[in-house]
């Protein structure tokens, strides 16, 4: 399994309560001062940074600035301040409610040619998008935000608005551009001396590192994380002892990344900062599989138990998945491979339930902050959501008539061929029966994986209905059509089912057919199609037949 499910990127990066209280007094708390508009706008200046460095204290200087900006009643000083706020709630967790307060202020920036606050308001977007896992959107937010800071903007803004580039960027893949990013603001973190800047951009390129299995260089960072450290007195946090030991780990050092992570465990968890809880059980974890490694089962499996206790008792899915997995891990290293199986087959389950909780969530949110106005005018996800099937992803039947119709329409303007496989799955009942409903759709999300990874990149594929879907090949005669169907037959038959199915196969029937004088419409072709499907199933399944009459004349 890779590492990718066992520590994820998102947890990492996403600081969204970085918790030092360093560098951070309040702006605020001398009220015998009279704010002018330009003093004002200095002072945001620095509070836009605080809901980064110290989100407690941030809330209480928000709440003070918005009367403050109020009774200037300064338009854009108002707006600004909103913003921050706005920037609050996304870090407390408050997506949608945030995110539909940035959407309103970019707008307005949009509207008033407003280059400062449309750059903030872009910045913030992409930290919006990160969070719903949008890294395309994201990106595009950031780097339009970097494109319209000011030249005289202040130096932790500006490293701010690299940060989200460099991080946006590592999430498309793009790991260059990213590199340089990040190098770029630790700069600006060393010639300002800011610790906090610069522990977080260290931390942030090892992750990217460790991600990379770049270990040389994932070494590196995390000495510099411990010398840095050092130099500003500042012990490590929880997530920075976390990453440095996953990295010591993928080193092969599991007795240094156990040794890493001692601090965290010795401290009573009364004195632990709101961050560092929420960290506390990926910590634990990343210790069970620490001790794991260094045969120390017994410890491990303590470990492990507190890790799933903590994860359980706040409600922390993406950690109880975590949980299963290291736990599956360790059955393995304990030599029980059956309950090894069986916990990776519920890891497997969870994953997936996980995810389509994620997408939902993500949908939700988006119906929020984009009203139902706005989104028929300018989003074209919700029509598309609309011609998906959720549980696959792939596109439904509503997609498929409509496709298939101007496909048809096309192809026999053009005189070009087109063909159609209808295609069943084999006994899908007996793996619901014997296995669940559940394991019975994970089979159908990874049948749809490998239809459309098997598929040419002219054809769709979509998901009609319970284990039933169709291709349709444009431009292909029912020779190459046939050679298609046996691929996909093919592909879905040997795939590995094992983890999923245990020995039951999974198989599927296909039946094609093409335009001919008699079937034009999509019905005909569809039915003539079903029609062959059926006597694939009678001739024993797992087969593609295409009609003997037009077989003959084609060979
Ligand atoms: P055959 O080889 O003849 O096609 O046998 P079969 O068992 O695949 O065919 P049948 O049509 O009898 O059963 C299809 C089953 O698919 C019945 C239904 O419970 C199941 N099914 C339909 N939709 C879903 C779904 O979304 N998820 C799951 N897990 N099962 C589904
Ligand atoms: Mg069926
Ligand atoms: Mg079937």
């Amino acid at each position: 399994m890779s590492e990718k499910y066992n520590h994820s990127h998102f947890s990492h990066q996403d600081k969204s309560t970085f918790n030092l209280e360093l560098h951070t007094k309040s702006l605020l708390s001398d009220t015998s001062v009279v704010h002018t508009p330009a003093s004002f706008a200095n002072m945001l200046d620095t509070l836009e940074m605080m809901p980064y460095r110290n989100i407690n204290l941030s809330v209480y200087e928000v709440r003070k600035s918005l009367e403050i900006a109020k009774s200037l009643d300064v338009e854009d000083l108002i707006i600004r301040t909103q913003l921050i706020h706005a920037d609050i709630m996304g870090r407390q967790g408050k997506i949608a409610e945030g995110g539909r307060k940035i959407r309103k202020i970019n707008k307005w920036a949009l509207d008033h040619n407003h280059h400062y606050l449309l750059a903030r308001s872009h910045r913030l977007l992409a930290a919006f998008y990160r969070r719903i896992g949008d890294n395309e959107s994201a990106l595009e937010n950031a780097v339009i935000a970097f494109k319209y800071l000011p030249e005289d903007t202040s130096l932790p803004i500006r490293a701010d608005h690299l940060m989200t580039l460099a991080l946006t960027l590592d999430e498309v893949g793009a790991y260059e551009d990213s590199v340089h990013r990040f190098q770029e603001v630790l700069e600006i973190a060393t010639a300002t001396n800011d610790f906090q800047i610069s522990m977080f951009v260290l931390n942030n390129m090892a992750y990217t590192q460790y991600e990379r299995e770049n270990i040389p260089e994932t070494l590196e960072l995390i000495a510099q994380m411990r010398e840095l450290s050092v130099k500003y007195k500042v012990p490590l946090e929880a997530q920075q002892l976390d990453t440095i030991a996953v990295i010591e780990i993928q080193a092969g050092r599991p007795e240094e990344a156990e040794k890493t992570l001692q601090p965290m465990l010795h401290e009573p968890v009364g004195t632990r900062k709101l961050g560092e809880l929420a960290t506390l059980p990926e910590c634990l974890l990343t210790l069970a599989k620490a001790q794991r490694l260094q045969g120390k089962l017994e410890e491990s499996e303590k470990t492990l138990r507190e890790a799933a206790h903590i994860s359980e008792e706040h409600g922390l899915a993406r950690l109880s998945v975590k949980v299963r997995l290291e736990r599956s891990e360790w059955y393995a290293a304990s030599n029980r491979y059956q309950e090894a199986y069986e916990e990776h087959r519920l890891f497997f389950k969870e994953n997936e339930t996980l995810r389509s909780t994620q997408r939902e969530t993500r949908a939700r949110i988006l119906q929020i902050v984009y009203d139902a106005e706005e989104a028929k005018r300018d989003s074209e996800y919700f029509k598309e959501m609309a011609l998906r099937d959720p549980l696959t992803g792939l596109h439904n039947r509503r997609f498929m008539d409509v496709h298939m119709n101007k496909l048809l329409e096309r192809c026999i303007l053009l005189e070009q061929p087109l063909t159609v496989a209808m295609i069943d799955l084999d006994f899908f009942k007996l793996i619901n029966d014997t296995l669940s409903h559940e394991v019975g759709d994970i089979v159908l999300v990874h049948v749809a994986k490998i239809l459309s990874l098997t598929i040419p990149s002219t054809a769709a594929v979509a998901r009609i209905g319970g284990e039933e879907f169709v291709a349709v090949f444009p431009e292909t005669d029912l020779k190459q059509g046939r050679v298609y169907a046996n691929m996909l037959c093919e592909a879905i038959r040997s795939a590995d089912w094992s983890p999923i199915t245990g020995n039951l196969p999974v198989t599927a029937s296909i039946g094609i057919s093409t335009i001919t004088d008699q079937a034009q419409s999509s019905a005909e072709l569809l039915a003539l199609a079903d029609h062959h499907l059926y006597e694939a199933k009678k001739a024993g399944r797992n087969q593609v037949i295409c009609g003997e009459d037009v077989l003959r004349n084609i060979e």
